[in-house]
């Protein structure tokens, strides 16, 4: 067979090998928004010119709209029901505690990373924040790195110094590193997630934010310059999440139980808690709940009244709306409005390092994110389009430049 129709399949989505070097990107908290924005201040030509073209999508995240379950999705090509990953962090019920979901020994699903690498495709990983790189690189017999904890020797290669977890640089360096290895090593599939670090505290079009999209876009650009193909997609949305007078909108639903049904009665579980909560405080918009037995029905009542919240779910019905893993989510999900987040008790979050209004993520009002190709696709009309399409739409659906290269191929071959 020939590389251009040898396939894969992974977690029932067959994947033809790339014929070409493909760069899919994860922009963390990319609210479409940002992107229209920077391209009108004329900061981003080469998005501008993906967004302006018929390769330009909006697609839905996986809800919970946080960063593990979404990067999970994309590169598994699958919603959490079958790759595990529901949250950040979540109450083990086997263990009884609450833990990171950071360990591949949660991931129930192959990636499509992994299997490529398996039938010799090369593929090279990078990702901002260390959380996600075992998850990212299980199974991968490859390149994959965090910026966070990047060696001294891919410091020197990448040629800029160590960024700070919590800055703009963070993204910059897997921007930086994408551009170095492409170069370098000219892989047939490369993996970039950037941290949301600038969209947590500038709002679409705000000078910081369009300084981020226009260092980004160089960068993309480069790599479309050096052949790659390129899908851009996120892992969430990004919206306020302020009073009118600027303060966070919070519900603190852990006060609310304890106050109603009594302590001990319900347990409030935020999946978007991770070791890095200072530009957020771990308020998102999503929340799990765990009740004693027999309490459901009245927490769940409780929950729906308060103002603020827009959906209260049992574990059945979520985990059948938003594909997720019955056993890794409560017995109810809490969803606040678009302008309001969840907290557990107002004595456990500490907003003391919030330095901006707070913008945050996790609710289904983050769940529309940019899906843009540097190559003509066909995508079927009218087919909902989410994130995790991203490597089908382009290994599969970039027909039009795949088959004209094929064709090309095979002329210079006779
Ligand atoms: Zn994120």
């Amino acid at each position: 067979m020939t590389q251009a129709t040898r396939s894969i399949e992974v977690n029932g989505r067959s994947y033809r090998l790339p014929s070409e070097p493909l760069v899919v990107v994860c922009v963390d908290g990319c609210e479409y928004d940002y992107l229209e924005a920077a391209a009108a201040a004329g900061v981003a030509p080469f998005i501008a010119r993906l967004l302006d073209g018929s390769s330009a999508f909006r697609a839905d995240a996986v809800v919970p709209t946080f960063t593990n379950p979404n990067n999970l999705s994309i590169v598994t090509g699958a919603p959490p029901a079958v790759h595990g990953i529901s949250g950040n962090y979540f109450l083990d019920r086997d263990a009884g505690e609450e833990v990171m979901m950071n360990d591949p020994k949660y991931l129930r699903a192959p990636t499509i990373l992994a299997e490529l690498s398996r039938q010799g495709v090369r593929v090279a990983v990078v990702t901002a924040k260390d959380k996600l790189r075992l998850l990212l690189g299980h199974g991968l017999n490859g390149l994959c790195f965090s910026a966070e904890k990047a060696d001294d020797a891919t410091l020197a290669f990448v040629g800029l110094p160590r960024p700070d977890v919590y800055s703009a640089a963070l993204s910059e360096f897997v921007f930086a590193a994408g551009v170095v290895i492409m170069e370098r090593d000219r892989p047939d599939v490369m993996y970039l997630s950037t941290t949301d670090y600038v969209q947590h505290k500038h709002a679409p079009g705000a000078p910081e934010a369009n300084a981020f999209y226009a260092m980004m876009d160089r960068h993309l650009a480069r790599l479309d310059a050096m052949g790659a193909a390129i899908a851009l997609t996120a892992d969430h949305g990004m919206n306020a999440k302020t009073r009118a007078d600027g303060t966070p909108n919070i519900v603190f639903l852990q006060d609310v139980l304890d106050a109603s049904l009594g302590t001990g009665t319900a347990r409030v579980i935020l999946p978007i808690t991770d070791p890095y909560v200072v530009h957020h405080g771990a308020l998102g918009s999503y929340a799990t709940v765990h009740v004693a037995a027999g309490a459901a029905e009245a927490a769940r009542t409780l929950l729906a009244r308060l103002p603020g919240v827009d959906l209260v779910l049992t574990n059945a019905e979520a985990c059948a709306r938003f594909e997720l893993p019955p056993d890794r989510v409560g017995d109810l999900v809490v969803i606040s409005a678009r302008d309001v987040v969840l907290g557990t008790s107002a004595s456990r979050h500490d907003l003391s390092g919030l330095d901006a209004p707070l913008r945050s993520h996790g609710g289904v009002s983050e769940q529309e994110v940019p899906l843009l190709f540097n190559r003509p696709v066909r995508v079927p009309e009218g087919r909902a389009l989410r994130n995790f399409d991203a490597f089908d739409i382009a290994l599969n659906h970039a027909d039009a430049v795949r088959a004209g290269r094929a064709a090309l191929a095979e002329t210079a071959g006779h």
